[in-house]
């Protein structure tokens, strides 16, 4: 399977991917490996979902109480959490710390892309921490500044299919 492949199987699986605070490195990233069809696959192929800078009209409060109701998915975190000042990051009504910690109990596997999202990155020295950090548990991780587009693919493709 070449990596194309392996991106729209990836895209096209139940991923909840959330950005927390984030330079959206790793979504560009993913964005120009120049795959086929990209764009229509990453908005608009369900059931993946993407919450980020960049989801267009997905980012009310409809589609976010659509992303807390799934079941069976793999939870991807792109950028770093603000450990102590929960309120600064915000996706949807709801804080990052509040939105990321519902859907980790949920998730079947959590992938935490790029070094922010693996140990607060950049800001790490401003309070933020990484995910395994945050929610006290281990996570697949994917550092890099950006995070390599191949190995984050490969990464969530080895969650979605390893049953976690
Ligand atoms: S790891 Fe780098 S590219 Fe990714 S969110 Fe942080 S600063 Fe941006």
């Amino acid at each position: 399977m070449d990596y194309c492949e392996a991106l729209e199987k990836v895209l096209k699986s139940n991923i909840v991917w959330i950005e927390a605070q984030s330079c959206s490195g790793e979504s560009v990233n993913i964005l120009k490996s120049g795959c086929k069809s990209l764009e229509n696959l990453f908005f608009h192929s369900s059931p993946f979902k993407l919450y980020s800078n960049i989801c267009e009209e997905k980012c009310g409060k409809e589609y976010l109480d659509e992303i807390l109701s799934q079941k069976d998915f793999v939870l991807v975190i792109e950028g770093a959490i603000p450990k102590d000042k929960d309120g600064l990051c915000y996706v949807g009504d709801m804080t990052c710390n509040e939105l990321i910690k519902k859907l980790a109990e949920k998730a079947k596997a959590i992938v935490a892309v790029g070094s922010c999202a693996v140990n607060g990155g950049i800001i790490r020295e401003l309070g933020y921490v990484g995910v395994s950090e945050f929610l006290g548990k281990r996570v697949y991780e994917v550092p890099g500044c950006p995070a390599s587009d191949k190995m984050m693919i490969a990464a969530i493709y080895y969650a979605l299919t390893s049953g976690g």
